[in-house]
């Protein structure tokens, strides 16, 4: 079957070999020893910086690598192919495009840059011990004061939040204002008094990467740290920006998707037993068929996501429903495969173990599914 994603192009081709060379090179080596740290190394991200990966959709007069979405998804198809999980890219666009799409223009002078070389790292930080998907129920404040804003609260599951430099953090401004009293604060957390990082948690996958608890007693913030310089926007923001996320997160499931197949083929034509290849055995072959046409209907729908992002029409609805169905897909795929490797598929030195730990998360986070479905509803 010769499928070539439409969006694809000569010169993203030879972005896509660059950018395969960095992770073999800068990422893979080191995957074992982040998992036991629990947080990538700070000079990855000043690495990835010069490589023009990190923002590589942000325009060039703000550091960006002036690329397009298409760009962006190639980074994180290659990170995935590669089974990382650690590397927080994904947080740090997220974080940039927030800027970008709804920051002052100081603001995006300001941070862009930074963020593109690496020199900070972002994080956003919504979730708390009593609110997740209901976001309504945040307790966080920042309530304003003769010098800015004095923030005052926790978060919780904060990817990139040991090594993050910027945060964005979700907080009331105006807390008797219910969702108009909501504001996004753009917190530099460097010799920041008042700000601590809790332990980074012990999760089932993605060991690398560095989620934490965030805890912010009286931090004193500019008054010019409110995104986009107007209160009460806040929510308005997240709803504008959410189908970034949603869709970056489809694209990293249609990839791993993609990799399982691969890796169970590889290892079902290798491996013997009642005298014959693994994948000669009808069941085998009807899974691993079943899967193709699957992995193959993701494919395409995640590339008309990617063109409708490229052509500036993607919607929450679609977002929504790639982000559902995708991971939903995802992790029964990697079950699947899990199943085909036998006692091997469940020794983390396989690589379909790391895939299985790793995927359940996606149902869960960037808005569980659950969520995803009443957005979608919504429409109906
Ligand atoms: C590894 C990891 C990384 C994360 N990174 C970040 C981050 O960088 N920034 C950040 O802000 N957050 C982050 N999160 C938090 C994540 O977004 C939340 O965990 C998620 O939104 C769910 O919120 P919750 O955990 O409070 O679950 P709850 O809100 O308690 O929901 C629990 C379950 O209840 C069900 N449910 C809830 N509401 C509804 C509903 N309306 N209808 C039907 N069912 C419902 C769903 O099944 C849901 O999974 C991360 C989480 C993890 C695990």
């Amino acid at each position: 079957m010769n499928y070539s994603s439409p969006w694809m192009t000569p010169e993203l081709a030879t972005f896509r070999d660059a950018i395969r060379r960095f992770v073999d090179a800068e990422v893979v080596p080191h995957q074992e020893r982040w998992a036991k740290q629990q947080h990538v190394d700070r000079e990855l991200w000043r690495k990835g910086g010069e490589m023009g990966m990190l923002l590589a959709d942000i325009p060039e007069e703000y550091g960006g690598s002036g690329g397009s979405f298409a760009h962006q998804a190639i980074v994180f198809e290659e990170l995935t192919d590669a089974g990382d999980m650690a590397f927080g890219i994904h947080v740090h666009a997220i974080v940039a495009h927030y800027i970008l799409n709804q920051g002052t223009e100081a603001q995006k002078k300001k941070y862009l840059p930074l963020l593109a070389s690496g020199e900070m790292v972002a994080a956003i930080a919504m979730s708390e011990p009593g609110a997740g998907s209901d976001l309504k129920g945040i307790r966080t404040t920042a309530l304003p004061d003769a010098y800015g804003y004095h923030v005052n609260g926790s978060k919780i599951f904060i990817s990139n939040g040991y090594l993050a430099d910027l945060i964005v953090v979700v907080a009331k401004t105006n807390p008797d204002a219910g969702a108009k009293g909501v504001s996004l604060m753009l917190v530099e957390t460097r010799d920041c008094p008042g700000f601590k990082v809790g332990r980074i948690l012990e999760k089932i996958g993605q060991k690398g990467q560095d989620t934490c608890e965030l805890f912010f007693d009286d931090v004193r913030v500019p008054a010019d740290a409110v995104l986009g310089g107007v209160e009460g926007r806040g929510f308005a923001q997240l709803m504008t920006e959410l189908p970034y996320e949603r869709t970056i997160l489809g694209v990293s499931g249609v990839a791993a998707i993609e990799r399982a197949l691969r890796l169970t083929v590889e290892h079902t034509k290798q491996r013997k037993a009642f005298g014959q290849a693994l994948i000669d055995m009808q069941n085998t072959r009807f899974v691993l068929a079943e899967i193709k046409t699957e992995a193959t209907i993701a494919r395409t729908f995640i590339d008309r996501c990617i063109v409708d992002m490229l052509e500036g029409r993607m919607d929450t609805e679609l977002a929504s429903m790639a982000k559902y169905w995708i991971s939903d897909l995802q992790c029964k795929v990697i079950d699947q495969c899990l199943q085909l490797f036998g006692g091997y598929g469940y020794m983390l030195e396989y690589p379909i173990a790391q895939m299985y730990v790793d995927a359940r998360v996606q149902r869960i986070y960037g808005g569980a599914n659950e969520i995803m479905k009443e957005i979608i509803s919504r429409s109906l």
